[in-house]
């Protein structure tokens, strides 16, 4: 292998486990750094485990990835709201033709799967509980953490790519530089995770699983997404503050 044909990936969500295998199969040596600890061991905690409601663009990366046969056993077709109205009616609003769907998948579990395809690879190394701490654009070496024991790292390769996320440390990094064009803004709403929880004989309790459910409630929602054991990943979105129904009145 080439001194060159390495790279750095910080961050092994979605993006970074998918992308690790791309550049694997693309003949590059991978060192992969996440700052959660081995979801294969420890779980899938501290990250975002709302459904992931996906469309062809997500089937073609899982499908690129080779992993499409697994993801679909467990995907569930939605194919439309089922919008809840204040008096209990349901109303179906199809999102395309007949046929046509979005699916709801565990963001965790297709996480997990992307894991588990990329550490096949023998070119591609994840390091866990470690923390991206910035990056050295002039030189290529990007800084690490391994948060267990504070002991910092730096490694160095031709290729650094931030997967890290929404508050990514590689992006602030580039910040930093002259003329780096950034702009942030940040929505008045938040979100909280709730369960429909599966029935005792283990089925959904609401009919209609095929249909992504919405209670929409003027400046607040309920939605709900089916998974594949019976049991619906809700998410209620709510204003951070303002009248009764704000989070921070909740
Ligand atoms: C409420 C909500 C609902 C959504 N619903 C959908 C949906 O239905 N369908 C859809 O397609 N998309 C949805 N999205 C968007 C989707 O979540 C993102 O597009 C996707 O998670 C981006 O993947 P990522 O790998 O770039 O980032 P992330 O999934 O955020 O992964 C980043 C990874 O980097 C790690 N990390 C962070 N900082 C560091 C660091 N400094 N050093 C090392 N590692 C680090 C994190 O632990 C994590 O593992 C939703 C997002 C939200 C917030």
């Amino acid at each position: 292998m080439t001194a060159n044909k390495k790279a750095i990936v910080a961050g092994g969500g979605l993006v970074g486990a998918l992308w690790a295998i791309f550049m694997a199969k693309r003949g590059y040596d991978v060192e992969v750094f996440e700052q959660r600890s081995d979801m294969r061991i420890a779980g899938y905690s501290g990250g975002r485990s709302i459904n992931l409601a996906m469309s062809e663009r997500g089937w073609k990366a899982v499908r690129k990835a080779g992993i499409e046969d697994k993801i679909r056993k467990v995907a569930i077709p939605m194919y439309g709201r089922m919008i809840h109205s204040l008096s209990g009616e349901l109303a179906f609003q199809p999102y395309g033709e007949a046929g046509q769907a979005i699916y709801s998948v565990s963001r965790g579990g297709l996480n997990l799967e992307l894991l588990r395809i990329a550490d096949r690879f023998e070119n591609v190394k994840f390091h866990f509980d470690h923390k991206c701490r910035g990056v050295d654009l002039d030189n290529n070496i990007a800084a690490f953490e391994h948060i267990p024991t504070g002991d910092r790292i730096q490694m160095q390769a031709p290729l650094i790519f931030g997967t890290d996320g929404a508050f990514s440390a590689v992006r602030n990094s580039m910040l930093k530089r002259p003329r780096f064009n950034y702009s942030q803004s940040f929505l008045d709403y938040g979100y909280k995770e709730l369960t429909i929880p599966a029935t005792d004989d283990g089925r959904h309790a609401m009919p209609n699983l095929n249909a992504l459910h919405i209670w929409p409630r003027h400046n607040f929602m309920l939605i709900a997404l089916p998974n594949a054991d019976g049991s619906f990943t809700c998410t209620l979105f709510l204003p951070f503050e303002g009248g009764e129904d704000a989070f921070d009145q909740a």
